[in-house]
């Protein structure tokens, strides 16, 4: 066990790194951030933070001889520094359980190979994207192997136009093709595991999503019982199968006409688990904490429904490519039933997620309304505050 008063280190300083430091922190551990790109939301709150690019073999080894466990907000970490800094310190979960995760081609073929339920899809080439989606048939995606968030690196294609602009965006790019699916809902469950082999499952949410990005989570998600438990049971398998120490990340689709199909493995929190912030008897950033430094796990008990709503820069008002004003946060602050968290980035951008509230308290349909409410008066121009 890896106890209170010890360093966790973390590979990237973004919003997730920052919430892990925190509850780590409160939990009295030491949290020194590596980040490669100046200083960072998370190295912001961390005990120290390293700035420095992957490939700079020095400063990756200072900084894993500072720390006990080495943990990752971010997936896009290259292997072989990481595999460095695995033979000073354990890192978790594992070099191997990031290498699957990292790459879509990767990803889908351990799907493939343990029996778990995914998207039909071929692996192409250097933007030899017509034959896979002639084999898959219309419509479909397109998606870079690697380096691919939130949607960017993707295209749908639905007719011969797309096929053609796809080959131009995606020549030489190893990509995944996948057939487009009809689904009902976007769900995902969170999974913790321990190095004893311990699982346990966040209750599954509900992800709506908007331009790619997740844009509200809804929990419970509304789907009949048995679909709840079947994706519990799903995560825990692959949590199990992949022998992660930590946290997974099961985005699925529920298929129109029933069966989860799994969309995407994370092995980190997760953007759609913001709310066991607030909601949850412990909350996923506290979860990692405890599974990396093999502590007992937590328990999953929602406290009681809830909905995140991610802001974005959008929120913000824009002119001519400026910020021209700033969201209304006293709508959201004035609610006693809502929760705002934001990151201190300091510049907003489009589509850069800038933080989020929670709304909880009530039942389901209550947040769900007011949520979207706040969603609406918060952003920037949408009328006078009153009372
Ligand atoms: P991803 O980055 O793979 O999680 O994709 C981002 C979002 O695009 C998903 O959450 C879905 O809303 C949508 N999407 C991705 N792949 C598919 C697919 N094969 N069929 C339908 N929608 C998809």
């Amino acid at each position: 066990m890896i106890g209170p008063g010890k360093a966790i280190g973390v590979l990237g300083g973004g919003q997730l790194g920052r919430m892990f430091a925190q509850a780590a922190q409160s939990m009295g551990y030491r949290v020194h951030v590596y980040e490669q790109s100046g200083p960072s939301p998370a190295g912001a709150v961390a005990d120290r933070e390293t700035v420095a690019p992957f490939d700079d073999a020095a400063a990756l080894e200072a900084f894993a001889r500072t720390v006990d466990v080495v943990t990752y907000e971010f997936e896009n970490i290259p292997a072989e520094p990481l595999e460095a800094v695995a033979r000073i310190v354990p890192v978790r979960p594992s070099p191997a359980v990031l290498s699957i995760c990292q790459n879509r081609w990767r990803e889908k073929a351990w799907l493939k190979a343990n029996g778990f339920p995914h998207v039909a899809y071929e692996e192409a080439l250097d933007g030899d994207i017509a034959p896979a989606v002639e084999r898959l048939g219309l419509p479909c995606v397109v998606k870079t192997a690697d380096f691919g968030y939130d949607g960017k690196g993707q295209m749908r294609i639905s007719g011969r136009d797309d096929l053609a602009r796809a080959a131009a965006i995606f020549r030489a790019r190893r990509c995944v093709v996948e057939r487009w699916v009809d689904f009902e809902k976007e769900i995902s469950v969170i999974c913790a595991r321990t190095g004893e082999g311990e699982t346990r499952a966040f209750p599954a949410a509900e992800n709506l999503h908007e331009s790619h990005i997740l844009d509200v989570s809804i929990v419970p998600a509304r789907v009949p019982r048995e679909v709840e438990q079947a994706a519990a049971a799903l995560a825990a398998a692959i949590a199990g199968r992949l022998g992660v120490v930590g946290l997974v990340t099961v985005e699925m689709f529920l298929c129109r006409g029933g069966g989860l199909v799994v969309n995407e493995l994370a092995p980190r929190p997760h953007n759609s688990g913001h709310w066991t912030l607030d909601a949850c008897e412990t909350s996923q950033f506290e979860q990692q904490v405890r599974a990396v430094c093999g502590l007992p796990l937590g328990p999953c008990g929602l406290r009681s429904p809830a909905v995140m709503v991610n802001i974005l820069g959008d929120a913000w008002a824009w002119a001519g490519g400026a910020v021209a004003g700033e969201p209304d946060w006293s709508r959201v602050l004035r609610e006693p039933a809502a929760r705002l968290h934001l990151y201190g980035k300091p510049e907003p951008r489009p589509g850069r997620k800038m933080g989020h509230f929670t709304v909880q308290g009530g039942d389901l349909d209550w947040s769900l309304g007011l949520a979207l409410e706040l969603k609406s008066r918060m952003r920037a121009g949408a009328g006078p505050t009153s009372g």
